[in-house]
Formats: C-alpha cells, structure tokens, sequence
C-alpha cells in the first residue's frame, strides 16, 4: 500500500490566471492611486499629557478612490507590498510629510516634528535614514522634523536593526516603537537598541480605567520605559477617564480621538490656530 499521497501537479487552473491577472490589476491600480493623487496624508495631535499641549503629529496616509470608496490603509499598504510598490509608496509618504513641515513651518508651527509611519517591509527594503536624510536636505528641514514609527516585527532581525537604527539616531531622526506589546516582543532590544520613545497599544488603552489587568500593563510598559530612559505615548485614547487615568500614572503623551482626530493638512492647521500658544 501506499504511505504517501502523490506528489501535487502543477497544473495551470483558470483561477490562477485570475489571481494573477487580479494581482497584476491590483498593482496597476495601486500605482496609479500613487502616482495621481488618490492618496492623502492626514495628521493626528499628539499631545504632552500634564499640559494638555501639542507636542508632535503623526501623518496617517488615506485612499480615497475615485468612487469615493475609502480603503483603510491597514488594506492597501500591504497590497501595495504585495504589488512590489514599497518604495513608491515611501517616497511618497516622506514627500507628503516633508511639505506639511513646510506649511507648518509657514504657518509659524516649525517646532513641532511629524512622526510617519514604516512597516516592517519598507525598513527591510530600504535604507530608511539615508531616505529621510534625502528628503530633510532636499526640504532644507531640521533634522528633528521628521520622526519614524517603527514595529517590533522590524526590529526581529537585529542584525539588521541595529545599524538602521543608530544610523538614525546620528542623524537626530526620533524612533517611536509603535504597537508596542502586541508583537514578538523581546527584552534583549529594548536593551540593545537606540528607541526614544514607546507608544502603547490602544488594545491595552481600551480597558485601563476599568479592567485592573489591563491597567497593570500600561503601568509596567509606563515604569519599564522610563528605567530605560525614554518617553512613553499612549494611542487610542478615546475618553477623559483613560486619558486621566495615563497622566496620573506617568505617561508622558497621548494620542486619540478624545484629543483630536486625524485631519488633513488645511483642517490641522485651522485645528492649531484656535489653540492657544504653547
Ligand atoms: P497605527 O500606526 O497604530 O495608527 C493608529 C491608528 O489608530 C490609525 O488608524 C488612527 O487613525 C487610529 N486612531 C487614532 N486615534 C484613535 C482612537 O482614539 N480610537 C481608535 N479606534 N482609533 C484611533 P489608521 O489611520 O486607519 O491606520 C492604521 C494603520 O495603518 C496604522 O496603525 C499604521 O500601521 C498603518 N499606516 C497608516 N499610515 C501609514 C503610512 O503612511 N505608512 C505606513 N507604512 N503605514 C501606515
Ligand atoms: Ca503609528
Ligand atoms: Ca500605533
Ligand atoms: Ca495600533
């Protein structure tokens, strides 16, 4: 008797020439959402928690099709990695960012950085500080201007990290590890590695003013931050009671709807000019 199945044949089915023709649509698609406009950056406040003032932003790229159907970018950024557009995509991201610091600096808003966002697939494609060096001179911009929020699965391969990351670090390039606590965390990096700031899951933000374990997480990512010397920024926060709850025990910015929402640029800088001075 036989003890194992027959090898699978190849064999070329008409739903795989659709898969492919689909990727190849998606790809052209997506290319085409770069190159004419369909995407927009839009940007949050995040705020220092005592004073309640803005102290950066965060860009948050947006699809709009030409529909009007609003795709989330958790949806189309990875199919934009899947259809090979990873560096497309980066460039224009640091683009979009690097004109608002522009208008912002115009707007007399120069000191406040924006801090965008780089997968994990873009950080291993690319040689992410040499990117932002590039746009910075080329906008003649600070070299604080611009921020980068990481993920834990970017810094898996440390091999790899720990140049990327001191290379930003040289160049005065803030690194916020974003989602942290919800991916393959490890010690070892947080010791190894050149981060100056965490930002907290919102998933652990949901329940802090209410469920004792969740609250027991945010204390522990709040005093393991700040032993390790950097700052500590909570996302998602979406009530008084959570935001109160995060000031009283130590962290040191807040970020969510209860603060702000993500706008785009024109309504930002309406937003910033009804807030009081710092
Ligand atoms: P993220 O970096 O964790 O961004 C925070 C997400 O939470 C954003 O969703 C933001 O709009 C949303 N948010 C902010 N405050 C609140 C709140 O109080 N409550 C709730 N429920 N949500 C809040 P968004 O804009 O849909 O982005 C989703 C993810 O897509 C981001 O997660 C980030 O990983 C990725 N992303 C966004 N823009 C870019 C980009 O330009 N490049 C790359 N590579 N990824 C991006
Ligand atoms: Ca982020
Ligand atoms: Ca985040
Ligand atoms: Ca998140």
């Amino acid at each position: 008797a036989r003890t194992h199945a027959p090898e699978p044949i190849q064999v070329f089915e008409p739903a795989m020439a659709e898969r492919a023709m689909g990727r190849l649509t998606m790809a052209s698609r997506m290319r085409q959402a770069i190159d004419s406009g369909e995407l927009t950056m839009h940007f949050q406040p995040i705020v220092d928690a005592p004073t309640g003032e803005i102290c950066k932003l965060e860009a948050l790229v947006r699809w709009c099709q030409p529909d009007g159907t609003q795709v989330p970018p958790a949806v189309f950024i990875p199919l934009c990695e899947k259809a090979g557009l990873v560096l497309p995509l980066g460039r224009w991201t640091l683009d979009s960012v690097a004109k608002a610091c522009l208008e912002l600096a115009g707007a007399g808003h120069g000191e406040l950085p924006v801090a965008l966002n780089v997968s994990a697939v873009q950080f291993q494609r690319g040689d992410v500080a040499a990117q932002v060096r590039a746009v910075v001179n080329a906008y003649h911009l600070s070299a604080h201007a611009l921020q980068v929020e990481l993920t834990e699965s970017s810094l898996m391969d440390q091999e790899r990290a720990v140049p990327a990351l001191r290379a930003l670090r040289a160049q005065g390039t803030h690194v916020s590890l974003d989602d942290f606590g919800t991916g393959f965390s490890s010690m070892s990096y947080l010791r190894d590695l050149p981060i100056d700031s965490l930002k907290i899951d919102r998933s652990f933000v949901v329940g802090v003013d209410t469920d004792e374990r969740a609250a027991s997480i945010c204390r522990s990512i709040i005093v393991l931050a700040h032993t390790l010397g950097m700052t500590v920024v909570a996302e998602g926060v979406e009530s008084e009671s959570q935001y109160s709850w995060l000031s009283r025990n130590g962290c040191d910015q807040i970020q969510g709807y209860h603060v702000a929402q993500p706008m785009p640029l024109p309504s930002l800088l309406a937003y910033l000019a009804t807030r009081p001075p710092a």
